[in-house]
């Protein structure tokens, strides 16, 4: 269960807890159960990847850990400085709040604003934040420098390759310093070359404290991994 990259004091600890989540779509006769008892914990440190096989329940599951999806039961609970957090005693304000200063979400695509440059759309997190805009160039620089797109940043997503939006799309979420990253499918779109430049980088994001969560059906996403829950019929392993 423990990786051997993530220390053992580390690994004891838990960021975020999801128990016995169920979350179904539609009615009888249509209904879908996407969760059906599924549990997961993540621990500080730790590159996590969440696979198995399309339609399992791993987006669903994403989202109901990033407090954006509502579990018809079970529960999500953010381990936060100053206490535990259930996502479901949250009203909506504080499930966004919770979001803005806790998480990064990275999805397959469609990530990027269109309208808007590499540096802005990276800007945008901090903006929302209302921080000042001496402290967002700062952040802005070292984000994009981070995932080696700074070269760009004036760029259009447009213009850009599906790989480098992918980078941008890391470096937004990581622009504010989250503790946990959390994305789906994020090399769903890439070819090998442009997949294994954001492994490697994703790999890099969870260090110290800070954890990946990554769910993807693609083995070559596992193999990165410290350590890998597999899902079936909305279950974890
Ligand atoms: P995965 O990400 O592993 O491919 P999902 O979590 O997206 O799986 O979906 C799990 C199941 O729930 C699938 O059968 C899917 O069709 C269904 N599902 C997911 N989201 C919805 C939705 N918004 N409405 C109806 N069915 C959905
Ligand atoms: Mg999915």
């Amino acid at each position: 269960m423990t990786s051997t990259r993530t220390p053992a004091t580390l690994a004891a600890e838990v960021l975020v807890e999801a128990t016995g989540l169920r979350k179904a779509f539609g009615q009888d006769p249509g209904r879908v159960v996407a969760l059906d008892g599924a549990d997961l914990q993540v621990h500080p440190g730790e590159l996590l990847v969440v696979t198995g096989p399309s339609g399992c329940g791993k987006s669903t599951l994403l989202q109901c850990l990033a407090g954006i999806l509502p579990p018809d039961s079970g529960q999500v609970r953010h381990h936060l400085p100053e206490g535990v957090v259930d996502v479901a005693g949250l009203d909506d304000d504080a499930r966004t709040d919770l979001r803005s200063r806790r998480l990064g979400l990275v999805f397959q695509q469609q990530n990027l604003l269109p309208a808007l440059t590499a540096r802005e759309n990276v800007e945008l997190p901090l903006l929302l934040q209302g921080r000042p805009a001496a402290e967002i160039g700062a952040a802005v620089d070292a984000a994009l420098a981070r995932v080696g797109i700074a070269d760009r940043e004036d760029a259009m997503p447009a213009a850009l390759s599906g790989g480098q939006q992918q980078r941008v799309a890391l470096a937004r979420a990581l622009v504010t310093d989250p503790a946990l990253v959390l994305a789906d499918e994020p090399t769903g779109a890439l070819d090998s070359a442009a997949q294994d430049d954001l492994l490697a980088l994703l790999r890099a994001v969870a260090t110290g404290r800070r954890a990946v969560v990554v769910v993807s059906h693609e083995p070559a996403v596992a193999a990165v991994a410290d350590r890998v829950v597999r899902m079936q019929d909305g279950r974890t392993a």
